[in-house]
């Protein structure tokens, strides 16, 4: 009951001072020259669009180019991404082999500030400690977007304050005359992370160490946070299906080792997690891996929310 209370008032809580300010302001002076033009500002995920506009406020509008609930590591770009780059007056990327399709459409844009070590290119993974790190670079049979290290480190609460560092960084470096607001902003947002991820993190609690089974290898940094205890990936490899006898080796170890759920993406397929729950009972429990991915998970708190409280509810004695 008081966990309910958290989901909603924490996004409105986070909304708020953007809304006051824009209201504000309008009230003052008419639409201001700084909010009708607002920074435009490109990311490659829903997840950065949400954390741009935390540490941005009022000052910046962002477009993701990834669509909200379509898989950004298979994202194919349209010409129109092209356009939205060339209006943009910075790009936030997740990095490491994630969104690599991005510097193709940089260098279509002609625009060496936004292209790799420009000083209107953000690269959030900068200083993140890296899990799952492989020698190899990729081949044809190593999967997708996993060769740098595990990418889906936004996924770790702890890990959003410093790819927040790292926007604040970008957003100084385009607009020095905002600086004091941004660090405020971030200030503000950090805050209120922190104060959130003590009730996370007493929310599952009592769920250390249960083993659980995932499809895609998404969860790394989310599990470290939580000490969730991942037992296997059905993917053999980021990207590539499990065979038949890899979904047989699965069902003898979810049964050895009493896995009682499957984390899955919204756009994972459903059909092998289903045979997977049918033999052993395990539930299967969908998870917001991104922002946007599920209708409950609408920024970055409300993500992190609805996954602590599905895995929560999940492992929760049923009645
Ligand atoms: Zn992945």
């Amino acid at each position: 009951m008081h966990f309910g209370k958290v989901v909603t008032r924490l996004p409105r809580l986070f909304n708020k001072p953007i809304w006051v300010g824009s209201i504000l302001c309008l009230l003052a002076t008419g639409p201001s020259p700084a909010f009708a033009a607002a920074i435009q500002i490109i990311t490659t995920t829903s997840d950065l669009k949400s954390l741009t506009e935390a540490v941005g406020g009022t000052h910046v509008a962002v477009t993701s180019l990834a669509t909200p609930g379509t898989n950004a590591e298979t994202f194919q770009p349209h010409p129109q991404d092209l356009q939205k780059l060339q209006a943009a007056a910075m790009v936030v990327r997740v990095g490491l082999d994630y969104d690599l399709w991005l510097d193709g459409l940089l260098k279509r844009t002609g625009r060496t500030e936004l292209m790799r070590r420009g000083k209107a290119h953000v690269d959030a993974s900068y200083g993140i400690a890296l899990l799952e790190i492989r020698s190899a670079s990729l081949d044809a049979n190593s999967g997708h977007g996993h060769g740098g290290g595990n990418p889906h480190y936004w996924l770790d609460p702890g890990n959003a304050e410093i790819i927040s560092a790292n926007i604040l960084d970008g957003l100084r470096r385009i607009d020095p005359d905002n600086a004091p607001t941004y660090a405020a902003n971030r200030e503000r947002f950090v805050g209120l992370l922190r104060a959130q991820q003590q009730v996370w993190k007493t929310r599952l609690a009592a769920f250390a160490g249960k083993p659980v089974l995932a499809y895609h290898d998404s969860w790394a940094y989310f599990a470290r946070s939580f000490r969730l205890h991942i037992v296997d990936l059905i993917e053999p490899k980021p990207g590539i299906p499990p065979s038949p006898a890899r979904l047989a080796g699965l069902i003898k170890k979810m049964q050895d080792e009493r896995v009682l759920a499957i984390i899955k993406q919204p756009f994972d397929p459903d059909a092998m997690p289903g045979l997977l729950a049918q033999k052993t009972g395990a539930k299967i429990v969908v998870l917001a891996s991104s922002v946007g991915s599920l209708p409950q998970a609408g920024d970055y708190f409300s993500m992190m929310d609805f996954n602590v409280a599905t895995l929560a509810a999940a492992y929760a004695p049923g009645p």
